[in-house]
């Protein structure tokens, strides 16, 4: 265990603050050793931390998710049932996929983290979202210090969000996900207008589009190593018919998507862009040039700094288009 560490290679924000103590966990046994200390201080647990915003210094424990192991569990004409335990790098279990030819995640390729914090926001990129290959994942209860199993229904996936977002916020921790993984033939999920002028080039085969995706994902996104952010600061928000139909007198070219029933999800980057804030510095923080969903660290930004921008271009988004922007990372 280290103490009073700065947690600024923790997360791809890049922001400096410190914890007061801090712990690697690279098994079960690790997490059961230090149980009774998660049960009796404050505590934290972190993936990759590419889906938080850290606000300030943290006098609790902070646990680093490091186990790792990939292990197919059954196997069939069709499929695989695969668990992967929480410490594995997403994208690298993707690629793992990828080569042995087994589909369902190829469009979910390079989105960075954990997997066991790709069930807490159900990641989700180019129509596909980690439910669709969900099978269950294992938690430690702290409540009852026991380990347990999720199905999908009881893992109450949304867009973006889950249980362990909500009602068992800090009260589980994920320790390995299982994975139901096509064998060929795939069914592919292409219907991306990006994807189809990508996949163009090359035959239709899972690995290329991966590859697509990998390409558009890099000329969109800032990457994490060069430049402090989260990917999308905000959730697309998801309004209702009669809204959008106002706003369509104003803004009649808005881009938009059928949601459940008598909703319309509409694109927060567009809104932001709409505004006048996409390519936008203001001092340490600002918006992305080429997707304004994405909140950008120039380097020596402080969590409430990004957070100022954030408020500022929510008030911006309610009085223009009357609705209010969601935030999509976790603050801390
Ligand atoms: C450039 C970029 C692009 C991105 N693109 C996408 C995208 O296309 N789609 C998408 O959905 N997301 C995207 N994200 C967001 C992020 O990659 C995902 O949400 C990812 O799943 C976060 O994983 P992590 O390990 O970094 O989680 P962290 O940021 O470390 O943690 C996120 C939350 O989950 C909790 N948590 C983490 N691990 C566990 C665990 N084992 N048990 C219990 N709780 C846990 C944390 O306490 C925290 O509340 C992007 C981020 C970046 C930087």
């Amino acid at each position: 265990m280290k103490q009073n560490i700065s947690l600024k290679n923790y997360n791809t924000f890049g922001i400096d603050v410190k914890t007061k103590s801090f712990i690697s966990i690279k098994s079960k046994k690790d997490l059961l050793e230090i149980l009774d200390l998660i049960k009796n201080h404050s505590f934290r647990i972190l993936g990759g931390g590419s889906n938080i915003l850290l606000t300030k210094d943290f006098y609790g424990l902070t646990i680093l998710m490091q186990n790792k192991g990939i292990r197919v569990l059954s196997e069939s004409e069709n499929e695989i049932i695969v668990e992967v335990q929480a410490g594995e790098n997403w994208h690298e279990f993707v690629l793992w996929a990828l080569e042995r030819d087994y589909g369902g995640i190829e469009n979910l390729a390079l989105i960075p983290g954990s997997v066991g914090a790709a069930p807490i926001q159900n990641i989700g990129a180019y129509g596909v979202e980690l439910k669709s290959v969900f099978h269950s994942c294992k938690v430690l209860d702290l409540e009852s210090s026991s380990f347990k199993t999720f199905d999908k229904e009881a893992c109450e996936f949304g867009y973006r969000t889950s249980i362990f977002k909500n009602l068992l916020k800090e009260k589980i921790i994920i320790t390995s996900v299982n994975l139901r993984l096509q064998k060929k033939p795939h069914q592919t999920q292409t219907s991306y207008g990006s994807i189809q002028n990508e996949i163009k080039k090359r035959p239709l085969n899972i690995q290329n589009i991966a590859k697509a995706i990998i390409s558009i994902r890099k000329s969109k996104l800032p990457d994490p190593k060069e430049i402090g952010n989260c990917g999308s600061f905000f959730k697309n928000p998801v309004i209702t018919i009669q809204h959008f139909e106002k706003l369509l007198r104003t803004f009649p070219e808005i881009p938009h998507y059928p949601d459940k029933k008598n909703k319309v999800k509409v694109p927060a980057g567009w809104l932001i862009e709409k505004l006048g804030f996409k390519g936008k510095r203001y001092g340490n923080v600002g918006v992305h040039k080429k997707q304004a969903l994405v909140l950008i660290n120039y380097g020596q930004a402080e969590g409430k700094e990004v957070l100022e921008l954030a408020s500022k271009i929510q008030a911006q988004v309610l009085k223009v288009f009357m609705i209010k922007l969601e935030i999509e990372v976790t603050l801390m």
